[in-house]
């Protein structure tokens, strides 16, 4: 049912991810469907999109929504993630988004990503949720001093041309706010970030969607799709829903027989973490560490990572093309040895936890949110670039507003966001992009 590029564990539902923030938590028994129902809108996806759209759904505009999961809620990528809430959800820079889409697009871009940053803390208020949220900045690290120059270029147009509250910090000034070690050369500070606990946040947003009048089945995939006068027909192993809209809330999970209009157009990569043991404070004060926001470096295939509340640290990098057995040992093994070289004190320190999963690309580089131009009954958002915890549920939220508004019209997105990203026609295809482009990544790096 999901689209074959990795190893099929990558894909085994019945398999939940070990991570550390599924450690003593119960998850929602799945609510099998297991009969024929009518509803005005279905949500395909149950992941922070799906749960977010049903949730706005039903609570800001009283209309029914039935989200189906393939998977128990808490297995997606909403389950498994890093818990950085921070911008942006493109690979494209800045200034690549500016000169396509031009200075007022671009503006509304960013400034839409802290709206969804912002979204995120509303909802932990507004629907309790109790996520562990930690810090009030994100940093961006310069891992070579050749990186400086481009960081103090973005935090500029940050701040003056997008209105962000970001600074560029010297390596003197984010060693006494942040870390040392070897790939510290000064620091993107943008104040608003944060961290969580991603599994709690997504488990909160089910418990709330549910709360409001949302109807969650899990274990129940879309395997057919088609459409009879005027309603769509989604057929799951024992069930059917009956809809007059689908959002479609799958990103890099899409089946490609799901809905023609979508194969082939999102580029699945795989995302890996580690996690310690918990580190002591002497530890910690061997790698200059004094901060609870989490950071992630320049590198093309960046490194991300994040002192978690019980002193463990988090260290979680993309790569890696199959997700098979053999190759997540290997894996592992190259964090934990990558780990040692950015915070040398730390060399062969336990990691107790190692999982993957998969982040969704485009090849346009930013995310596609939008209505389906063959039947605008039918709306999408996907592509996140592995940021998808403030965009997924944001995106959530603009397309329960598009359902209510009716109008079967354009949703009115800044450019970056707007029309589906190319078709590459094949899985194979798809495959050898992301080949490519590690293969560009891994070449510019070195150089
Ligand atoms: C290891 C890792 C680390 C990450 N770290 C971060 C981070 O720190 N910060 C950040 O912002 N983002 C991060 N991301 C990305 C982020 O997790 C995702 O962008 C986000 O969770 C996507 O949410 P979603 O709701 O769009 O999709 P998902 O949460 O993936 O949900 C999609 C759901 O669709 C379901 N589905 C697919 N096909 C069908 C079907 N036919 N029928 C029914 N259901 C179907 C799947 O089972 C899945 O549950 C990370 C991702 C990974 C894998």
């Amino acid at each position: 049912m999901y689209p074959a590029l990795f190893h099929p564990q990558v894909y085994e539902t019945d398999v939940l991810p070990r991570t550390i923030w599924s450690e003593g938590v119960a998850l929602p028994v799945p609510n099998r469907l297991g009969t024929s129902i009518r509803t005005e809108v279905a949500v395909i996806g149950g992941g922070y999109a799906g749960l977010s759209a049903a949730l706005h759904l039903a609570r800001d505009y009283g209309i029914e929504a039935v989200v189906l999961d393939a998977a128990p809620i808490g297995w997606g990528a909403s389950a498994r993630n890093g818990g950085f809430v921070t911008l942006p959800a493109a690979k494209a820079s800045a200034e690549e988004i500016i000169a396509r889409y031009g200075e007022a697009d671009a503006y509304g871009f960013f400034r839409s990503q802290a709206d969804a940053i912002e979204l995120v803390r509303r909802l932990l208020s507004e629907e309790r949720i109790e996520a562990e949220p930690q810090g009030d900045a994100t940093y961006d690290v310069a891992h070579a001093p050749s990186a400086v120059a481009g960081l103090q270029r973005t935090a500029e147009i940050y701040r003056h041309r997008f209105g962000l509250d970001a600074a560029f910090l010297g390596r003197w000034a984010f060693d006494q706010i942040g870390h040392g070690g070897t790939e510290q050369h000064g620091a993107l500070r943008l104040r608003g970030g944060f961290g969580l606990n991603p599994l709690k946040f997504l488990l909160g947003l089910e418990a709330a969607a549910r709360r409001h009048g949302a109807v969650v089945h899990a274990d129940s995939p879309v395997l057919s799709w088609a459409k009879d006068r005027g309603r769509h027909i989604l057929e799951t192993p024992d069930g059917q829903v009956s809809a007059r809209s689908v959002i479609v809330a799958t990103n890099s999970y899409t089946p490609d027989d799901l809905q023609p209009a979508l194969a082939n157009r999102t580029i699945p990569a795989l995302s890996n973490i580690v996690v310690t043991r918990p580190l002591t404070e002497d530890e910690l004060a061997a790698e200059g560490w004094r901060t609870v926001c989490p950071v992630a470096n320049t590198r093309s295939l960046l490194f991300y990572y994040r002192l978690l509340p019980d002193r463990r640290f988090l260290f979680g990098a993309r790569g890696g093309t199959s997700g098979s057995p053999r190759e997540d040992k290997a894996m592992r093994a190259w964090l934990e040895r990558r780990l040692g070289e950015v915070f040398p004190s730390w060399k062969g320190i336990e990691t107790t936890h190692f999982w993957n999963g998969l982040v969704c690309l485009t090849a346009r580089r930013t995310p596609a949110i939008g209505r389906l131009p063959s039947d605008p009954t039918v709306l999408y958002g996907f592509g996140w670039h592995g940021n998808g915890v403030n965009t997924a549920p944001w995106a959530g939220q603009v397309l329960a507003h598009a359902v209510a508004m009716r109008s079967g019209g354009m949703l009115d997105l800044p450019a970056p966001y707007r029309g589906l990203p190319m078709n590459l026609f094949a899985p194979s295809v798809r495959k050898l992009a992301l080949k490519a482009a590690y293969l560009w990544y891994g070449l510019t790096e070195r150089s």
